[in-house]
C-alpha cells in the first residue's frame, strides 16, 4: 500500500497529514498560529508563519514515513500575497479572505458599472473578500511596488501558489483552477486569466501565476531532504466537497471551519443563482472541469473562539456545548454575526455585530445559545435560496472544527428540519487534498466511504426554529448599511 502526504494551510492552523491508500489516516501534526488584526475589518497574517508552520507539521509526520508517493496541498483561499522574484521575500503581510479594507474601492467599481461584467465572468460579486481588490490596495500602498509590478519584479498567489513557490525545488510559480477561480480575474467559462478583468483592477499579467488544473504536476517538494511529487493542489472548500466524495450533480456540504461554505456539485452546468450565492469551479480532475454554486458565510467557529478568548465564557471551544439551550429557545437574545460584515447572501462590509433582546433574565447560555442559532439560521438562509432557485435540499453533508459538536449538529438538523451527515473524519479539507494526489497519480478513490452519523430533525421544535429565525432575519436586515 502506498503512503500520501496530505497540507492543509487553514486560516487558524497549519496541518499535516499522512494517508495510506485506503484513506486510512498514519499520524497528523497541527499547530496553530496567529492573525493580526491592525485595523477594523483588516486581518492579516505573516506569510513566514505559515511557512514556517508548514514544514513543521510536514517534518514531523515524515519523520515515520520515509516512502510517500505524493503530496496533495488544500488551503485558506482568496488570502493574498504578494512577493518580489528577485528575493522570494513578501512586500507585505498576507491579506486575509476576511479582511474588508477594500470595500470603499469595491464601491467605486460598483459605481463605475463594473459588477455585471465581473459577476458573469467570474460567477463571483464585486467584494473585498476575493484576491483581486487586495492585490490592487498592495500595489497601491506599498512604497515602490506600482513600479515593481509594471516592471515585471511582483509575483502574486494565494497561500497553495506562495507554498508550491517556495517549497518546490524548481520555484515553480503555479495555482490550480479552484484557487484561481476566487481571485476575481479568472474566467471561469474560458478557464483563463481574463484580460479585461486585469486592466479593471489594474493589475500586470506578469505578477500572475500558471493555472493547471487541480490533478496537475506542480513540481517537487523538497522538504528533509526528502523529494515528493506535488500532485494535487485544491482549494479548502472544493477540497471538502472531494473529501465527501460530492461527485455527482446535487450533491452538496457545508462546512463549519472559521467561516461556514456550503456547497452544491452541478457537475459542468456553471448555474448561475441571483441572490448573493457564488458559482465557482468545484474541480478540474482527469481532464474535466466541474462547476459548483456556493454559499460562503464569513464568520461561524471564529465566533466560538470570540466567546472563548474574548468574552471568556469557557476555555476550550468543546466546552461550548453545554451552554446550548436545546430547546430551540435562546429566550429571546439574538446575534448578529457580523465581526468583519456578512457574506452571502447579504455582501455587507460595513455591517459589525450585535446581540439584542437582552434583558436582566439573559444568561450565558441565551447568548451561547443565540451565537450557535447565528450560524445556523444563516444556513437556513442560504437553503432557503437553494430551494427557491430548484435546488432541493434532501440530507445535508458536514465537516470542519465544529461539527465533532454533537449539539451544534443537532440544532443545524433541527433549524433546517433535514437530516444531517457527519462522516467520522472531519476533517474532509485534507482528505480532498489527498484524494487528488491519489487520482493524479492513477489510483481509485471511487469505492471509499467513511463511517456516517446521521442526526435527525426534530419535528415538535420545527416552529419555535422557524419563529426564531424569522425574528432574526428581520433583525439582520434592519441593520444592514444600506437601511
Ligand atoms: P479552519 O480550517 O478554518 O482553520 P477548522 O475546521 O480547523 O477551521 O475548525 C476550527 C474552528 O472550529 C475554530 O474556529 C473553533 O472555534 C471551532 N470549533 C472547534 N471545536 C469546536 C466545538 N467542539 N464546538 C464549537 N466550535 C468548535
Amino acid at each position: 500500500m502506498k503512503n500520501y502526504l496530505s497540507i492543509d494551510q487553514g486560516t487558524t492552523s497549519s496541518r499535516s497529514i499522512i494517508f495510506n491508500s485506503k484513506l486510512q489516516k498514519l499520524c497528523d501534526s497541527q499547530i496553530e498560529y496567529d492573525l493580526a488584526y491592525p485595523n477594523d475589518g483588516w486581518v492579516e497574517l505573516e506569510p513566514l508563519d505559515i511557512l514556517e508552520t508548514v514544514k513543521a507539521t510536514t517534518k514531523k509526520v515524515l519523520q515515520d514515513y520515509d516512502q510517500i508517493e505524493a503530496c496533495g496541498i488544500t488551503n485558506q483561499r482568496e488570502t493574498t500575497i504578494v512577493w518580489s522574484k528577485e528575493t522570494g521575500a513578501p512586500i507585505y503581510p498576507g491579506i486575509v479572505w476576511q479582511d474588508r479594507r477594500t470595500s470603499e474601492y469595491c464601491n467605486e467599481l460598483k459605481a463605475q458599472g463594473y459588477e455585471e461584467t465581473v459577476k458573469k465572468r467570474t460567477g463571483l460579486v464585486l467584494d473585498p473578500y476575493f484576491s483581486a481588490t487586495k492585490i490592487n490596495w498592495i500595489l497601491e500602498n506599498v512604497d515602490g511596488a506600482r513600479e515593481m509590478a509594471s516592471e515585471g519584479k511582483l509575483a502574486f498567489g494565494t497561500v497553495d501558489s506562495y507554498l508550491v513557490y517556495q517549497l518546490s525545488k524548481e520555484k515553480n510559480h503555479y495555482t490550480d483552477v479552484t484557487n484561481a477561480s476566487r481571485t476575481l480575474l479568472f474566467n471561469i467559462h474560458d478557464m483563463c486569466w481574463d484580460e479585461e478583468l486585469l486592466s479593471i483592477f489594474e493589475i500586470p499579467a506578469s505578477m500572475l501565476p500558471e493555472v493547471l488544473p487541480c490533478d496537475g504536476d506542480f513540481g517537487t517538494l523538497n522538504i528533509q531532504a526528502k523529494d515528493i511529487p506535488i500532485r494535487g493542489i485544491i482549494g479548502d472548500q472544493q477540497g471538502a466537497l472531494v473529501g465527501q466524495s460530492c461527485f455527482e450533480s446535487g450533491d452538496m456540504k457545508s462546512t463549519y471551519g472559521t467561516g461556514c461554505f456550503l456547497m452544491v456539485n452541478t457537475k459542468d452546468d456553471p448555474i448561475n443563482v441571483d441572490e448573493g450565492l457564488l458559482t465557482t469551479i468545484a474541480y478540474g480532475l482527469k481532464g474535466e472541469t466541474s462547476y459548483a454554486i456556493e454559499g460562503s458565510i464569513y464568520s461561524s467557529g471564529n465566533i466560538i473562539q470570540w466567546l472563548r478568548d474574548k468574552m471568556k465564557i469557557f476555555n476550550d471551544a468543546k466546552d461550548s456545548e453545554n451552554f446550548i439551550n436545546i430547546d430551540g429557545n435562546s429566550n429571546n437574545v439574538l446575534f448578529l454575526p457580523a465581526f468583519n460584515g456578512l457574506g452571502a447572501p447579504f455582501w455587507d462590509s460595513e455591517i459589525r455585530g450585535g446581540f439584542s433582546g437582552i434583558t436582566q433574565d439573559t444568561t450565558l447560555n441565551d447568548m451561547v445559545t443565540s451565537a450557535f442559532h447565528s450560524i445556523t439560521f444563516q444556513t437556513k438562509e442560504i437553503a432557503r435560496i437553494l430551494e427557491n432557485n430548484k435546488i432541493e435540499i434532501n440530507k445535508l453533508l458536514v465537516d470542519g472544527g465544529m461539527v465533532s459538536n454533537k449539539t451544534f449538529c443537532q440544532v443545524l438538523s433541527d433549524t433546517l428540519q433535514k437530516s444531517i451527515i457527519k462522516p467520522e473524519n472531519v476533517e474532509s479539507t485534507a482528505l480532498g487534498a489527498c484524494k487528488v494526489a491519489m487520482i493524479a497519480s492513477g489510483e481509485d478513490v471511487s469505492s471509499f466511504r467513511d463511517n456516517l452519523t446521521t442526526f435527525e430533525p426534530n419535528n415538535s421544535l420545527k416552529e419555535i426554529y422557524e419563529d426564531n429565525y424569522q425574528r432574526w432575519r428581520k433583525y439582520v436586515v434592519h441593520n444592514l448599511s444600506e437601511n
